[in-house]
């Protein structure tokens, strides 16, 4: 079989994963979600013309000339609080004290700031001297001047972030249309798996994809449901992903794809999924099979079948199961595959030509330069997990020879 490049893979696996169908949810509970529709402002935001600052709302002209040794003496008639509706408007020659927030008065169109103020009290009378000139609409904040009520304040197609949601709730809403998070069942295969802390038999290792796995779609944003650990048994399989399928949105599983005689995980997807495997041309990380179950109510559960190697399995999902859940979660093309960044190789990344390209753990630094210089790690087994925890960045050496120190290099950076 031949290789297939990884951006066809990539491609492939994209192409069969939909956006699920869009629901209204909570502003409060849709970080991260992606809107599915353009939203747009009921309401102007600010909601009246108030002041930026803790001072004396005036007529700027009043002001006219006031200076630290020429202060201009107002009457102060009334204070208003953030929260108050103003009562007093302001005449010529008169002043209201007002806060951050609080709402202009009638009559006043210029704020001085405290800073620029001292206040008398004589026989009742409170006066303000005001030092510095207040220009027509100094520290006033204009109702409307962030948002205009008709106008789109999220796009659809936006991730939405913490930003996001504050422009949502400034505007008046309580909900938002928007993909809901993936729910991705997480599977591992291989009768030699044991869950910690149980002791290992002859032949035993622990179960480490699962849990890694299950974080990597919980870093993502996704409802992770674990699935258990499966023999290897083909009805057992297939058991576990029908019934991963009945309640997920896409499934993942470790194991089974590659071309051993217990790699079981390939033939059953064959049987009962739309399958497509795949050698792909990366290292680690070459096995990879997707299929798309059909569940009850006729839903398509894509399914990510990534190699057991952990290295392999974590690499598979950052490359090819992640740009399909994002998919699902409503993320647009153009938006769905990391972007690498420009690297300076920082020691020889030598390699030996495979058709493959290499994904080498790396640390990365600042260069004196300020470059982002990559370093590769010890342990580069696609079984060696502890290089890829100490990593942050994977470099992207092409197939050939490698990449000799001080040359560019592109770097995925986790
Ligand atoms: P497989 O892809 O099933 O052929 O597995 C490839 C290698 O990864 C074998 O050495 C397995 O023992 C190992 N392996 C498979 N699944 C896991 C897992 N969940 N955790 C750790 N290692 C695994
Ligand atoms: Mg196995």
């Amino acid at each position: 079989m031949s290789l297939v490049p990884l951006s066809e893979a990539t491609a492939a696996v994209v192409d069969r994963c939909h956006p699920l169908p869009a629901v209204r949810w909570p502003v409060r509970a849709s970080c991260g979600c992606v809107t599915a529709v353009d939203v747009v402002a009921a309401e102007e935001v600010p909601p009246f013309d108030n002041s930026a600052v803790d001072g004396f709302a005036v007529r700027a002209a009043d002001t006219s000339g006031a200076a630290p040794d020429a202060p201009v003496r107002l009457t102060v008639v009334a204070s208003v609080f953030a929260g108050q509706a103003p009562s007093t408007a302001v005449a010529e020659g008169q002043a209201v004290r007002i806060m951050t927030g609080a709402p202009m008065p009638a009559g006043a169109d210029g704020v001085v700031m405290v800073e620029d103020t001292s206040v008398e009290t004589a026989d009742g009378v409170e006066t303000v001297s005001v030092t510095a000139e207040a220009a027509e609409g100094a520290h006033v904040r204009r109702a409307g001047e962030d948002v205009r009520p008709g106008t789109v304040v999220v796009a659809a197609g936006t991730p939405l972030g913490p930003a996001h949601l504050g422009v949502l709730a400034n505007t008046g809403a309580a909900s938002v249309e928007v993909h809901p998070r993936p729910r991705v069942g997480v599977l591992s295969t291989g009768d030699e798996l044991v869950d910690a802390p149980w002791p290992l038999g002859p032949g035993q290792i622990r179960d480490s994809n699962r849990v890694m796995l299950a974080a990597l779609a919980e870093r993502d944003g996704y409802e992770v449901v674990d699935l258990g650990r499966v023999p290897d048994d083909a009805a057992a399989i297939e058991a576990a992903l029908r019934r991963g399928a009945a309640t997920c949105d896409a499934l993942v599983s470790s194991g089974g794809v590659s071309m051993g005689d217990a790699d079981l995980v390939k033939a059953v997807l064959d049987d009962i999924a739309d399958m497509e495997w795949m050698q792909v041309a990366i290292k680690p990380a070459k096995p990879f099979a997707f299929g798309v179950l059909t569940a009850r109510g006729g839903r398509s559960v894509p399914v990510f079948g990534l190699p057991g190697n952990p290295v392999s399995s974590a690499v598979s999902y950052e490359l090819l199961a992640r740009p399909g859940l994002r998919r699902l979660a409503g993320h647009r093309n153009g938006d769905l595959v990391r972007p690498t960044t420009a690297a300076v190789a920082g020691a020889d990344l030598r390699r030996r030509p495979d058709g493959k390209t290499h994904y080498v753990r790396v640390r990365t630094s600042r260069g004196p330069e300020g470059d982002l210089v990559v370093r590769p790690l010890t342990g580069q087994g696609s079984h060696q997990l502890t290089a890829l925890a100490d990593a942050d960045a994977l470099a992207v050496v092409p197939d050939g020879s490698g990449v000799a120190c001080g040359d560019r290099v592109e770097a995925l950076v986790l």
